[in-house]
């Protein structure tokens, strides 16, 4: 049976969750920026005014006071972006279990079994997510989920767009091959070489040399461009499943200070990387949960700029959050760091901005495999080499 997938995408999503809370904002151009500093910020999403007047995502913040000087900056809010994404998902699930996630403001819906169009029901959800939420989205209508995802991006603000198997030659094939998910700058630019630059010279480019130039990736680009993409959408709950990996310690002393709540975070950390590894998931959050000496709770949240599974950038974030939110009016007792917003390190990332770390990947996968061989003692954080108020390994975990 043709499959009937659709994604959806909430348009300039930050920016309008920051405009559907402020009213104010209305009218006037606006960017979301990663840091109020005058020259290191960037632009993390623009509205629709800014992005007429030129403002792009990953400008600096003076770059675009340039341009517009009468452009809004607001710093971001995470919580309240993830709480938005979840109030999507909410209403995608309306529709079918078969929902999957891509990022805070992405997502996949197979919607094979239902009995409507699937024209219906993007149109549906399009006004359902504008009542309920006051976003907009653009979804792409197709049979396949690189389709769906092309869809999704040929119109936008507010727009559902149908690629079918009747007509994916004449919409998708004269598009430049960057256009599809899963071809990269890297990938871009090799296939500039073999003279292939749109997705239909991609399409009709021997498959064999493809094989040959990128190995089995090209032949998942060859069959993307001719519609032959059977990726399944996961179900909802599948997603679910490994929400988060963590890792917690009830310490020998109260912690007193960041200082030696650091020390606890990177040691934490190096767990989580690990099996962050194992598992082959990258997280685009951390939380952190403190006990304090009364054994009452408190947790805060903070999202990633870039997924990651490196145990330093875990630890950074970590410590990062404790400082800014925590009070230390009463030593800490207990300390738990987990990764949280986890997704699939097969996915490629959405935003090619936000490039992982890959020298610190290699790096950390290189210690994993010292540890594997030779016990976790063997290579630690010199952090971790002096005193720490942490128990014996292994022992007293939460
Ligand atoms: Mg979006």
């Amino acid at each position: 049976m043709e499959r009937k997938i659709l994604h959806s995408d909430a348009n300039a999503f930050y920016a309008s969750v920051e405009c559907v809370l402020n009213p104010d904002l209305k009218g006037k151009a606006v960017a979301v920026c990663g840091s109020q500093e005058e020259r290191h910020g960037i632009v993390l999403a623009k509205s629709e005014l800014a992005k007429r007047a030129g403002i792009k995502t990953g400008m600096t913040n003076w770059q675009a006071k340039r341009l517009c000087p009468e452009l809004v900056i607001v710093p971001p809010r995470h919580d309240i972006y993830a709480k938005f994404s979840e109030a999507l998902h909410e209403i995608y699930i309306r529709y079918t279990d078969y929902v999957e996630p891509f990022g805070l403001d992405e997502c996949w819906l197979d919607v094979t079994r239902s009995s409507r169009a699937p024209y219906d029901i993007a149109e549906d959800i399009r006004q359902t997510v504008k009542g309920e939420l006051g976003l907009t989205v653009s979804v792409g209508v197709s049979f396949n989920k690189v389709f769906a995802k092309l869809g999704s991006d040929m119109k936008k603000p507010d727009a559902v767009t149908v690629i079918t198997r009747d007509n994916f030659k004449d919409t998708v094939w004269r598009l430049p091959c960057s256009d599809m998910i899963y071809c990269g700058r890297a990938t871009t630019e090799k296939l500039k070489k073999l003279g292939v630059r749109t997705i239909g010279e991609l399409a009709r480019f021997p498959q064999d040399v493809l094989l040959k130039v990128f190995g089995k990736n090209g032949g998942k680009l060859w069959q993307n461009a001719n519609g032959m993409d059977s990726d399944p959408v996961s179900r909802y709950d599948t997603c679910e499943q490994a929400k988060s990996v963590g890792h917690g310690v009830t310490c020998v002393a109260d912690l007193v200070n960041a200082e030696e709540a650091g020390t606890v975070i990177v040691s934490l950390t190096q767990e989580i990387g690990q099996k962050l590894r194992k598992m082959r998931l990258r997280a685009r959050g951390v939380q952190v949960t403190v006990r304090d000496k009364d054994l009452s709770f408190e947790s805060w949240q903070a999202q990633l700029e870039t997924p990651t599974q490196s145990a330093a950038v875990l630890a950074a974030a970590g410590s990062e959050l404790l400082k800014k939110r925590y009070g230390w009016n009463k030593p800490i007792r207990a300390l738990t760091v987990s990764a949280i917003r986890l997704e699939s390190v097969d996915k490629p990332d959405q935003l090619s901005l936000f490039q992982t770390d890959d020298k610190r990947e290699r790096v950390e996968n290189t210690l994993d495999a010292i540890r594997s061989k030779f016990g976790d003692g063997a290579i630690r954080p010199a952090t971790l080499l002096g005193e720490s108020k942490l128990p014996p390994h292994g022992k007293n975990n939460l």
